[in-house]
């Protein structure tokens, strides 16, 4: 692999172990990050080529470079707003009122 193909770190954990997967069928591959399973957007291989191929990786790879930040940054922030809900849910007191007043 040349260094122009190499990945970018995973946007959603940091890991730099990215593969290149099998897409929904034989025609389509995408990479994908080994650690949490983030997936970047199928492109379209050619018959007989696999996951292997220098050209498929080259095209899986620049699929997952090219995502946009401005999606990176809007889901980092859902997903911090989501953990938030999570942990005040987890952690609420077990007595404490499901309602009040009324
Ligand atoms: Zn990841």
């Amino acid at each position: 692999m040349t260094q122009k193909n190499n990945p970018l770190p995973c946007p959603f954990c940091g890991a730099e172990n990215v593969t290149i997967e099998e897409g929904s069928t034989y025609r389509w591959a995408h990479a994908s990050c080994a650690e949490c399973g983030a997936a970047a957007s199928d492109i379209r291989r050619q018959y007989g080529q696999g996951t292997d191929n220098p050209e498929v990786q080259e095209a899986a790879l620049a699929e997952w470079n090219i995502r946009d930040r401005r999606d990176i940054d809007r889901l980092q922030r859902e997903l911090a707003e989501a953990r938030a809900f999570i942990s005040t849910t987890i952690d609420a007191p077990k007595d404490y009122p499901a309602e009040e007043g009324m």
